[in-house]
């Protein structure tokens, strides 16, 4: 089956659809047993489909389980009721007191405040590593090293690592590697094919891909899911049907979307690559993007998300371009079908391994499904307004 008939099928399954186009929402705290063996046959098929509580999950569930498995090449599949509960619901799921974890420094900032609060409470050591170290992270590992976390492209700064390398560093000394693959999605970056041992999405993103609701969920290989369903099972985590549905939505039309998304947000990019007041674009598929050469080896494809860094610009000026966009809303969260534009301050503050030193201000765009042309009109009066207050 090629790729495109695959994900317009894949959750469809009559056991789930009983014969509708789409699955059905199925509010169901608990569902019922008839026989006293079929009760006991519940405890042994209990991440494999079998209908038991509604906590361990429901046809709903299990059709988005099942899809997100399909689409990444993934034997098991646990939800979560948010991207960041999905990552922390990974990393608990397989840390414990006196481990040590390598945690990436361009990470999505409430990982990297997981990692300074609970896990330290908990007796977690974590080592901000530089996102380009590459192959020398063996040198940073350690004999109580569990777990070594990439997230490709960063957040924000958006480098590209060498997933590769690190994963084969990893292994080398037993040490799992899980990724953050939220802006890969389960399309464009397939990480079991590069190493990774547990991969990671906020299906907030592109995977709902209309701003609706709060989504996670984590893939595995087998040999780790047992584990990972276990620990996130006992900590309570489950996803409701509606947002389950919602995702699964998402994931039917998900291609065609990137394909727009990608397009656009690469004009849009071209265009700020020659506007005098930028310094330069962290987009994964131009050459400034630190890692570029990773995301032609390793993707296969982009989307509407990226940075560019402008040469100056105090806060007055950045405040006069962010604020009077007329297609742009201001706004955290991306992957949606609309535009959003977003500064960061004080980046170097959250890089505590590779420093940050551009002179001038961060801008992140993600450029929805509007017309391009009117996405550059709106960041051509942006920068009229930034210049104005220079
Ligand atoms: C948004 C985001 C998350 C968190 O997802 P939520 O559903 O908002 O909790 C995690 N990682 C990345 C890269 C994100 O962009």
């Amino acid at each position: 089956m090629k790729e495109d008939t695959r994900i317009a099928s894949t959750g469809r399954d009559k056991k789930y659809t009983h014969g509708a186009i789409n699955t059905p929402v199925y509010h169901a705290s608990t569902l019922t047993f008839d026989t006293v063996s079929e009760m006991k046959a519940s405890y042994a098929s209990r991440h494999k489909g079998g209908l038991s509580y509604g906590r361990r999950g429901n046809p709903t569930t299990y059709a988005l389980e099942q899809a997100m498995c399909d689409l990444e090449g993934a034997d098991g599949c646990f939800l979560y009721p948010s991207g960041l509960a999905a990552i922390t619901g990974a990393i608990l799921s397989f840390a414990s007191a006196g481990d040590h974890i390598l945690m990436a420094d361009g990470v999505y900032e409430p990982t990297r405040g997981l990692c300074r609060n609970m896990l330290k409470r908990l007796g977690i050591e974590t080592t901000f590593y530089d996102p380009m170290i590459g192959a020398g992270i063996s040198d940073l590992i350690r004999d109580n090293t569990k777990i070594i976390f990439v997230e490709s492209p960063c957040s924000v700064t958006m480098e590209i690592q060498d997933i590769p390398a690190i994963s084969k560093a990893a292994h080398l000394r037993d040490v799992m590697v899980m990724m953050d693959n939220t802006w890969g999605t389960p399309l464009h970056f397939k990480p079991f094919d590069h190493g990774v041992d547990l991969s990671i999405h906020a299906g907030t993103k592109y995977i709902v891909g209309h701003s609706d609701a709060m989504v996670g969920c984590v893939t595995t290989r087998a040999a780790h899911a047992e584990q990972l369903f276990d620990m996130s099972y006992q900590m309570g985590y489950c996803l409701s049907p509606d947002d389950a549905y919602l995702a699964l939505r998402g994931i039917w039309t998900l291609k065609v979307r990137l394909k727009q998304h990608e397009k656009n947000a690469l004009k849009v990019a071209h265009w700020l690559e020659n506007r005098p007041e930028v310094d330069h674009i962290r987009h994964p598929a131009f050459k400034s993007c630190p890692g570029h050469e990773f995301w032609q080896r390793d993707f296969t494809g982009s989307n509407g998300l990226f940075s560019f860094v402008l040469k100056e610009g105090h806060e007055a000026a950045t405040t006069a371009l962010m604020e009077g966009m007329k297609h742009f809303k201001m706004g955290f969260s991306w992957g949606g079908y609309e535009s959003l534009i977003l500064t960061y301050y004080g980046i170097q503050n959250y890089r505590t391994a590779s420093g940050w030193t551009a002179k001038g201000p961060l801008i992140r765009l993600h450029v929805g499904l509007e017309d391009v042309d009117d996405l550059i009109a709106d960041l051509e009066q942006a920068f009229e307004r930034f210049n104005k207050v220079l």
